[in-house]
């Protein structure tokens, strides 16, 4: 049932297969079998029976609503749920519950979705591992696969079976396993920098990012307003598309927003790609990116040529300077971001009383870790009169360059890029905490911050399984509110490289894939 795809799930429960209740207990199993990935923060498991019981009913009396209607999915947990603990994976958020539904979560209600809970992730989306969260890190459901077992044990990097685990990526981390671990059929992300598309790549998912003004920002807890926009997380590049469908739309509480209406669209079953002109980055040729990820790129290429595309190499000169340009853009914007938690309106407040500016302080010093407190004290160094000119008004005028690349390509009749989404296969934890999480959050970015800079679309798909048994992912970006070219473009190399989902079904004693492994699974 679990390894059914959003919209098989979604005919089966139309069709009278299966019932919406069926699916949610199946869910609520899975999350619990799979407990030791740590993907969830908070699980509704009577809040998510109660809306399967009424899309059932609807499905009864011939009123289902749409494709998602009775549809487990999960949400990361810095989009604001009424009623559901939102905390940001922050001491600051603990046990704040907000009174109101960001945009995108009351569109998936309204459909009929269930939700099952509120996803992990790196405090404040702020990191590229999803180990920087006060529940503690994720864990990629592929470290218990038999692939990464196997593998990894030949080459001898399997010693001590709890060390191990390798990170999800981030900081949706917990949203990209919950999908690939089949506890749910879709999730919400979000995207400032990569933090949709780089877990799903290192997870094994598709990970969509739209465009910029397409969905809602409203009641996305902001790291980058800028920059911000809510991703999906799916199995398959169709599913991605039906949740777009039912999210995107002008929404009079984003400002920001485009004010056309969106026209949800089917992805054709076939496309003819000899008329499609795709574009290399010669830039995105980066330091550090693995051998194995340069090849199954060309490959991509390859594949694409051999079906009449045309191939040609392109130059986003400015690319080099994205990651020190959106750093500072992102800690300005993060600076003034974060003001708003004062330990007077939400969530945590320290115990000082001998003044509000001492009570601001040592709250915001308890409540934010290190990470969070880092981008708040460089932005405001950004800021300050003597330095705004050198820094924020230069990252801006940077900023500028770096999307003109972008035009200047796609005017050059180039219709879609293809680059890596990340520089290799998923890395050890026990590797990732030696080296800091900022500095490798600014190498892994070098693929996906452009196009949050530009506000283009871009969406990752897995395409092969690295020499370890880990997934591996590519990226297409397309032009702006290009999203039916763009998922028609990754549906057809999806077909085309066939990637090994950890399906149910094939896991021949119907033994969860995650629980190969009994001992890892039982860990806390
Ligand atoms: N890794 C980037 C950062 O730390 C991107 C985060 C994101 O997209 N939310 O800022």
């Amino acid at each position: 049932m679990l390894g059914l795809t959003l919209r098989e799930a979604s005919a089966a429960l139309r069709e009278g297969k299966v019932s919406a209740t069926e699916l949610c207990q199946r869910c609520l199993a899975s999350i619990k079998e799979t407990s030791s990935v740590n993907a969830y923060i908070t699980v509704r498991d009577a809040g998510a029976l109660q809306q399967a019981e009424a899309a059932d009913k609807r499905h009864r009396r011939g009123q289902a609503l749409g494709p998602l209607d009775g549809i487990p999915v999960a949400v990361k947990d810095n989009f604001s749920t009424a009623g559901v603990e939102t905390t940001c994976a922050s001491k600051m958020l603990k046990g704040y519950i907000p009174p109101y539904n960001a945009t995108v979560v009351q569109k998936l209600l309204d459909q009929g979705a269930v939700l099952l809970g509120k996803t992990n992730l790196d405090e404040f989306a702020m990191g590229c591992g999803s180990t920087d969260s006060i529940f503690g890190p994720v864990r990629n459901p592929w470290s218990y696969s038999q692939q990464y077992r196997e593998k990894s044990a030949q080459t001898g990097q399997i010693s001590d079976e709890d060390a191990d685990w390798v990170i999800t990526g981030g900081s949706s981390g917990g949203s990209a396993a919950a999908v690939s671990a089949f506890t749910c059929f879709a999730a919400l992300g979000s995207d400032t920098g990569g933090s949709t598309r780089n877990p799903a790549a290192h997870c094994g998912v598709v990970g969509l990012k739209p465009t910029y003004g397409l969905l809602s920002r409203h009641g996305l807890i902001p790291l980058v307003n800028s920059m911000d926009v809510p991703g999906i997380l799916t199995r398959c590049v169709d599913d991605a598309a039906v949740v777009l469908g039912v999210l995107a739309g002008h929404d009079p509480k984003d400002s920001t927003m485009v004010q056309e209406p969106f026209q949800p669209f089917t992805l054709p079953s076939n496309l003819d790609v000899s008329k499609l002109c795709v574009g290399i980055p010669k830039e995105y040729h980066a330091p550090g990116l693995s051998r194995e990820t340069v090849a199954l790129w060309t490959k991509a290429a390859d594949l694409l040529e051999n079906a009449g595309a045309k191939i040609v190499e392109v130059s986003l000169p400015h690319t080099r300077y994205s990651i020190v340009c959106y750093h500072v853009l992102c800690a300005t914007e993060v600076a003034s971001n974060m003001a708003r938690f004062d330990g007077l309106q939400y969530g945590h407040r320290c115990d000082v009383d001998n003044s509000t500016e001492a009570m601001y302080a040592a709250t915001r010093r308890e409540g934010f870790n290190d990470v969070v407190r880092g981008r708040i004290l460089s932005g405001t160094f950004f800021l300050l009169k003597e330095n705004y000119k050198h820094y924020f008004l230069k990252a801006q005028k940077v900023r500028r360059l770096i999307a003109e690349d972008f035009v200047k390509v796609f005017h050059s009749g180039v219709d879609i890029l293809l680059t890596p989404t990340t520089l290799g296969d998923a890395t050890q934890f026990k590797e990732f905490i030696k080296e800091d999480n900022r500095t490798r959050s600014a190498q892994e970015d070098i693929f996906t911050q452009s196009a949050n800079m530009a506000g283009l679309p871009a969406v990752t798909l897995p395409a092969a399984l690295s020499a370890r048994g880990l997934p591996l992912g590519l990226q297409f970006i397309a032009r702006a509110f290009c999203e039916h070219q763009l998922l028609t473009v990754a549906r057809w190399l999806e077909k085309q490289v066939d990637f090994p989902v950890l399906r149910w079904q094939a896991v021949p004693d119907r033994e969860h894939p995650v629980l190969q492994h009994n001992k890892l699974a039982s860990l806390p």
